[in-house]
């Protein structure tokens, strides 16, 4: 018996994964807090900082409360933000949105002077200025009308830019919105503002907690005739190559765990960065049952990242950036 097991050859996988050592040695993905982005909700007023019910450990901060926020981020090795505002008042054609004293635009020049290095980046998108909760301006019958929506995209960027944000994020998912606002952006003098477009935004039920966090939820309808078919893989692809062709800079799948092979589809098609948005949805699901006690928050949580970014996304937009990056640092290395 022993003899015959001597003379056995096959492979022992095993023996790599014997040790902590040997298995961060041949690890093939590694999270590191520098691909983290932070997403951040602002409002008006002093000394705000509610939590949001449906996504614990998540606030809604007013501007001079991002002080703490920009020291913890610093702390746990964050260096990126993706904010996102809530107007005073809404109206027909989202005004605050592209108002010089807009809520985000008061909110990027704060960071920018806690910390010039940290990378800001603002959420384009016009749902949370509506008083009717689209993503763009509606025609008579109440239809999103793609067109001029674009002009109203395209000053909101510029103004962001003018505030002095880093990176413009278009979220809306008009038809030829990436190209419209290139344009304003070179046409104002921000030829060098990055655009980070979300390429492949899906209508997705696990953006619910989100829309009680930005207040932005459609006042009637839904958001299916902008927003992707879920079940779709190839016409993600199209608005990928959509968005390339119209001078993104960065493009993004959202959202990332139920999407994780539109991600490695996208990560095969382009040599782009490519970011994932691991949305309110598939945070809350973890921090429920971690607060329920049924999953182990750190490891579940590490795993998930992982997951997405073995899937292909060199960027990951999520709520758990801050434990995360922690955990990162606390164990030194990126053992699950
Ligand atoms: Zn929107």
């Amino acid at each position: 018996m022993v003899l015959a097991t001597r003379s056995l050859r096959f492979a022992r996988t095993r023996r790599t994964r014997r040790t902590e050592a040997l298995r961060s040695l041949v690890r093939e993905t590694r999270l590191d807090p520098s691909q983290f982005i932070y997403p951040i909700f602002v409002k008006h007023g002093t000394g705000v900082r509610e939590e949001i019910s449906s996504m614990p450990g998540q606030y809604q901060l007013s501007v001079d409360m991002l002080r703490g926020e920009v020291a913890d981020l610093r702390d746990a090795g964050v260096r990126a933000v993706l904010l996102f505002g809530l107007p005073a008042s809404k109206d027909a054609e989202g005004t605050e949105g592209y108002a010089s004293d807009g809520i985000v635009q008061q909110a990027v020049r704060e960071l920018k002077r806690l910390d010039p290095d940290l990378v800001t980046i603002a959420d384009v998108c016009l749902c949370e200025y509506t008083d009717h909760g689209h993503c763009g301006v509606l025609t008579a019958t109440g239809e999103v009308d793609n067109d001029p929506s674009l002009d109203l995209l395209s000053r909101m960027s510029v103004s962001l830019a003018e505030a002095g944000v880093d990176v413009i994020a278009p979220s809306d998912m008009m038809d030829g919105r990436v190209g419209a606002i290139r344009a304003a952006l070179d046409e104002a003098g921000y030829t060098s503002t990055p655009i980070m477009a979300y390429s492949a935004k899906y209508a997705s039920a696990f953006y619910g907690p989100f829309r009680e966090a930005a207040d932005s939820a459609p006042q009637f309808g839904d958001r299916r005739g902008y927003q992707m078919d879920p079940a779709n893989v190839r016409e993600a692809r199209r608005e990928v190559a959509a968005d390339i062709e119209e001078s993104a800079d960065i493009v993004m799948v959202k959202p990332a765990l139920p999407y994780l092979d539109v991600v490695r589809a996208v990560r095969d098609q382009t040599d782009l960065p490519l970011a994932a948005y691991n949305v309110s949805g598939e945070y809350a699901m973890l921090k429920a049952a971690a607060l329920n006690g049924w999953i182990d928050e750190r490891r579940a949580v590490l795993e998930a990242l992982t997951g997405i970014a073995r899937a292909g996304a060199d960027i990951i937009i999520t709520y758990h950036a801050k434990d995360a990056a922690r955990w990162l640092r606390d164990s030194g290395d990126t053992r699950l």
